[in-house]
Order: structure tokens, then C-alpha cells, then sequence
């Protein structure tokens, strides 16, 4: 290559976003389109991809290995649930867990991942680890999606200060045609398709240089069955758990109860308020008052009971405001989070005070009635 050519575009050449933002952005991507709920990120390093990605819904189990358990200790506290997750669980359940140990090794704790992610990995590899590679992925833990991305060395050229590799530990980078070739070899070998992308564009008049990162799709072309997300014998376990985070979620029923609980008595608190202010309003008004009495004689015990049963009308009994829970039932965030009358009756059993019957949430207005 013409070297001003060269000079003239190592110093323009910026990626923005920076690459390493562009690839964790192509890895949530596939995410959102193919929706794995088990995902594992190999050679992990800070866990940031791992950080983004457990704000992607569809994931419920996510994975990180490094062989570097210093460089994954570093940031994995931001991997914990928050304050929040515990105020508002969340309806989806997540675990996160790390793990120390390497890719050239097999763990049964990787079995039945849907997507595993190797970001910049497979260049820090040793010979023996890369051979290993494609059998502890592609034949063990065999996920339905892998994603693979290294540099394109035929790009080094026009990034300035790369001498020799783009980082220190790096064991190799690869042409595209060198990548190409492996992952080509190593799909047919494991009954995997490929696909070939990247990110970082070439500057214009050097589309042929490539991506700055290449990246490789690969897709399982046989089905999953029970079998094969289970070892075929009791493995050992090699790899050490230096993390594990259970986030709070709607799944687990004692979060369910409370979220239940809360939001009954929020829905039965504003209907009581309505129901309130709709009866000062016909007391202050005489004529709209007679109207209202009517409705107002079967505030007895007696009636009321009845009303209860029959109607869904919340009202008010002496010193007593009854809300069906039928109606409470009715309200879209209750109905979602129950799923069913029953099971709403069941969680708030022995938590709320209820009707002599069951069936309508009490509340006493004494106090409010003397406040007023
Ligand atoms: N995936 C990260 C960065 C990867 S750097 C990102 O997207 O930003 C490569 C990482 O692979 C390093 O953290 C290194 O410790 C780890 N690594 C190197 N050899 C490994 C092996 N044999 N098994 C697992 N991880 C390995």
C-alpha cells in the first residue's frame, strides 16, 4: 500500500462508537432477534458484556468464564441485583453466575446454554487451548447460536501504532480468509452453519481491507434434544463459581405475595377513595343526596353481606368500607400478576383484613370519618 495513502487514513481512522461498544451492540442485537434465555460469555474479562446483556428480558440464565479471575472480580459486584430489582421485581427470573476456569476445558455447568458468546477470545488462545476450542463448544456444550469475533489483521494496516498484533497477549490475528477457513472447518465439523459479518467499516476505496473485527455467526443445524443438554456420564465439575446473584422475581412466590399484596391494597385504596369522595359529594348537595339514599339503605350489615356476594360494587357499612375482590380481581395489574381469582384469594390469605366472608377486602373509616 502507498505509504502517504496509509499515513493519511491511520490518522483518521476512530471508531465511533468505539469498536469494543460496537461489539457488545452486535451481540445484544442478536439477542433481541433470536431471544436466548440462557446465554454464556467465555473469556468474559470485566463482565461489561455480561452487564449489558442482563438488561435484555428474554434472558433468565446468564454465564461468565474467564480464565483471569482477578480481571472478572474487578467489576462483578455490578452484576448484583439493586435496591430497585428487590422494590419492583421483575416478572422474569434471572441468575448470574461466574466462573473461573478455561475454555479448553469442559464443565457440565455450561451444558443447555441457547447462545454462547466469544468476544476477542480466540486470539489469546495457546495452540493447545485453540485445538481444544471447537470440541468444548461446538461438540460439549453444542448451543444453538455461537458467536465468534477476532481481529481482522488485514485492517492492522491502517490503525496506527499496531506493530506486530493489536494487543501483547495476543497469540495470533488471523486474514479473513484464515478465519474464514476455521470457522468453515470447525461448522462442518460440528454440523453448524456459518455466517461471516464484522464491525468497524473500512474508509472508503478500502472496502477489501475488511471489517476491523470480523465475526462469525454460527447456527446448530441439528435439533436440540433432552439428551444433549445433559453430559452423557457424571462429569467433574473443574470450573470454580466466584459469583452467583438469584435476582428477586415475580417467578419466586414469596416476591409474588408481596407484589400481590401491595397492589391490592393500592387498587382497594383508591377505589375506597373514589367510592369516599362520590359520597361527600351527594352529602353536600341535598338534591343529589335523596338520590343517593336509595343505595345508601343497603349499607346495613344485613344488605351489605348480601351486596357483597352478589354485587361487585364496593360500599360502605358503619364504620366499614367493603371491597369486593372480585373487583380488585378486575384491575389489570392485579388480574396479571394472579393469573387466577384463586390464586389471588390464596396469596393474600391471613395478609389483608378481610370481610367475615372472604370475599371483600375491610377497612375501617372511623379515623378518617373523625379527620374529615
Ligand atoms: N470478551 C471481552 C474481552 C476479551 S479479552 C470483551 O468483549 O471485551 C480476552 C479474555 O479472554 C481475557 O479476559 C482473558 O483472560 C480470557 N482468556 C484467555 N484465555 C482464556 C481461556 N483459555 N479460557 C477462558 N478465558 C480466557
Amino acid at each position: 500500500m502507498d505509504k502517504n495513502f496509509k499515513e493519511e487514513f491511520t490518522q483518521i481512522i476512530k471508531f465511533e462508537p468505539p469498536l469494543y461498544k460496537q461489539r457488545h451492540q452486535f451481540v445484544r442485537d442478536l439477542v433481541e432477534k433470536y431471544k436466548p434465555k440462557k446465554v454464556a460469555d467465555l473469556g468474559c474479562a470485566d463482565c461489561s458484556l455480561l452487564w449489558m446483556l442482563k438488561f435484555c428480558s428474554c434472558i433468565e440464565v446468564l454465564a461468565g468464564l474467564d480464565i483471569c479471575a482477578n480481571v472478572m472480580k474487578e467489576k462483578m459486584h455490578t452484576l448484583s441485583p439493586l435496591p430497585i430489582d428487590y422494590l419492583q421485581p421483575s416478572e422474569r427470573s434471572l441468575t448470574v453466575t461466574l466462573h473461573h476456569g478455561s475454555v479448553a476445558h469442559k464443565d457440565p455447568c455450561m451444558l443447555g446454554f441457547d447462545l454462547v458468546t466469544c468476544i476477542e477470545l480466540i486470539e489469546h488462545l495457546e495452540e493447545s487451548e485453540l485445538k481444544k476450542f471447537p470440541e468444548v463448544v461446538f461438540g460439549f456444550m453444542a448451543p444453538s447460536i455461537v458467536v465468534i469475533s477476532t481481529p481482522n489483521s488485514e485492517f492492522n494496516c491502517l490503525l496506527p501504532r499496531v506493530m506486530l498484533y493489536r494487543h501483547p497477549d495476543h497469540k495470533f490475528e488471523w486474514s479473513q480468509a484464515e478465519f474464514q477457513s476455521w470457522a468453515l472447518e470447525t461448522a462442518s465439523c460440528y454440523d453448524y452453519s456459518v455466517e461471516f459479518t464484522g464491525v468497524g467499516h473500512p474508509p472508503t476505496g478500502m472496502e477489501k481491507v475488511g471489517f476491523c473485527t470480523q465475526i462469525g455467526v454460527f447456527f446448530r443445524k441439528y435439533p436440540q434434544t433432552a439428551e444433549s443438554v445433559q453430559s452423557e456420564e457424571p462429569m467433574e465439575a473443574v470450573y470454580k463459581t466466584v459469583f452467583k446473584a438469584v435476582y428477586p422475581s415475580l417467578k419466586d412466590e414469596k416476591y409474588l405475595q408481596n407484589a400481590v399484596i401491595s397492589e391490592v391494597i393500592f387498587t382497594a385504596q383508591i377505589i375506597k377513595h373514589r367510592l369516599m369522595s362520590k359520597r361527600e359529594e351527594y352529602s353536600d348537595d341535598p338534591e343529589r343526596k335523596s338520590k343517593f339514599q336509595p343505595s345508601m339503605d343497603c349499607f346495613s350489615d344485613y344488605l351489605g353481606k348480601l351486596v357483597v356476594e352478589k354485587n361487585m360494587e364496593p360500599f360502605v357499612s358503619g364504620n366499614e368500607v367493603y371491597i369486593p375482590l372480585r373487583t380488585i380481581f378486575s384491575f389489570p395489574k392485579v388480574n396479571r400478576l394472579c393469573g387466577t381469582f384463586e390464586k389471588l384469594c390464596k396469596l393474600i390469605a391471613g395478609k389483608v383484613t378481610l370481610s367475615s366472608d372472604g370475599s371483600a377486602v375491610m377497612f375501617n373509616i372511623e379515623h378518617e370519618n373523625e379527620e374529615n
